[in-house]
């Protein structure tokens, strides 16, 4: 085959890197037809073995293994970097994808366009940070300032800028909302997350209690399914219209958690109890704390793609979620620039536990 462009997916065991290792490979996707190489720390997962892509298990934030692994691959067109350390720490993050593109700038003379995924905390600022600035007003524009804080996102927005204007490549910044998705190696999926408590809740006998605050419970809220980013950085990676641009990406609709709370207690089969007036939060990850050997046991009895508790599901992220109001970002910039995208909330979280559960991700 002759392909017409050729992809570079790092961190494709991911949340959205996962979405994008079966998209670009798809007859019609655009720019296609596509090569796909996708790289990733860990060695190939065997529920990610069924894209058609040329795996690479690479650490990135070692600069000699980064250079010994990518520098070979000459053909790379566009890169899609959805990846971090899994901290916020400023340094390890710039260099990781300082290294990438040390690696792969110099080696690949058709290189056009890098897309830069961050996210929403570019508005409110980082989850663990010591120097709390006024987060910005809600509903999130592209054209806010930074927040006068550290933040890794603008580390790598300084070096994909630099970088860029170089060597006269193409670039885009992605900012997407809270993330719908399917892998079981994100570090932050609050889909699998809240699966797994159901799961749990389920094996156990125990009802499906909120956890959060009556305002979480209660505001609008908004979330992006990982397909519709991996389609919105496919978008930008060919339209010369979204060239040089940051957008958001969120699915065009609000939910409320309270909605959400019921479908997932259908989909389990459980109970629910919701907000309750006067209560306080609970914190899952202290409810959750002790049930690694439950986990292992559901993996078991239901012969499941095997799981640590740990990596699955972040119970500390979800305890964020359920803290969170306020956070709703503008898709207008996208709409400006013609790209017109969406999901049904409720229907995008159903498909992922779908999907999850064919993939024997849970029972
Ligand atoms: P993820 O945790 O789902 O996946 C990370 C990927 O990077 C994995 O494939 C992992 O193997 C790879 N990786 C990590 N360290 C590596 C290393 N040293 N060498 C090679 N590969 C490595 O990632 P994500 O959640 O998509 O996060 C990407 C960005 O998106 C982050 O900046 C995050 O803050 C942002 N974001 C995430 C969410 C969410 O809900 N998950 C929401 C909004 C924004």
């Amino acid at each position: 085959t002759s392909y017409q462009s050729v992809a570079l997916i790092v961190g494709v065991t991911g949340i959205v890197g996962s979405s994008l290792a079966e998209i670009l490979p798809l007859p019609d996707t655009p720019g296609g037809p596509w090569k796909v190489y996708g790289l990733a720390r860990r060695p190939r997962p065997a529920w990610n073995e069924n894209h058609p892509i040329h795996y690479i298990q690479c650490d990135v934030s070692n600069k000699d293994e980064t250079i010994a692994k990518l520098s070979p691959l000459t053909d790379i067109t566009h890169i899609f970097y959805v990846s971090w350390m899994g901290t916020e720490e400023c340094k390890v993050n710039a260099v990781m994808f300082q290294n990438i593109l040390d690696a792969a700038i110099p080696n690949a003379p058709n290189l056009k366009h890098i897309c830069l995924q961050t996210g929403i905390k570019h508005y409110f600022g980082l989850f663990e940070t010591d120097t709390k600035s006024e987060p910005h007003d809600s509903p999130f524009t592209e054209d806010l300032p930074r927040l006068n804080q550290p933040n890794f996102y603008h580390n790598l927005e300084d070096i994909l800028y630099e970088e860029t204007s170089k060597s006269g490549l193409t670039w885009s910044v992605h900012r997407p909302a809270l993330i719908f998705g399917v892998s079981p190696c994100s570090m932050m999926n609050i889909v699998s997350t809240l699966s797994v408590y159901a799961t749990i809740c389920k094996h156990e006998k125990t009802p499906l209690v909120y956890p959060g605050t009556k305002a979480s419970w209660n505001c609008y809220a908004d979330a992006v399914d990982a397909d519709l980013i991996a389609e919105h950085q496919i978008w930008t990676a060919v339209e010369p219209n979204a060239k040089n641009q940051v957008f958001n990406c969120n699915n065009g609709d609000v939910f409320k958690w309270k909605h959400i709370w019921k479908t997932l207690a259908e989909q389990f089969g459980l109970e629910m109890v919701g907000y309750e007036e006067g209560k306080e939060q609970l914190s899952l990850q202290e409810m959750m704390k002790d049930k690694g050997p439950v986990w292992d046991e559901i993996v078991k009895e239901n012969k499941l793609v095997p799981t640590k508790l740990e990596n699955i599901a972040a119970f500390w992220f979800a305890d964020i979620a359920f803290m969170s109001e306020n956070l709703l970002s503008s898709m207008n910039k996208n709409k400006e620039h013609g790209f017109v995208g969406f999901r049904n909330s409720q229907k995008s979280f159903v498909s992922c536990i779908d999907k999850m559960k064919d993939y024997k991700i849970i029972p």
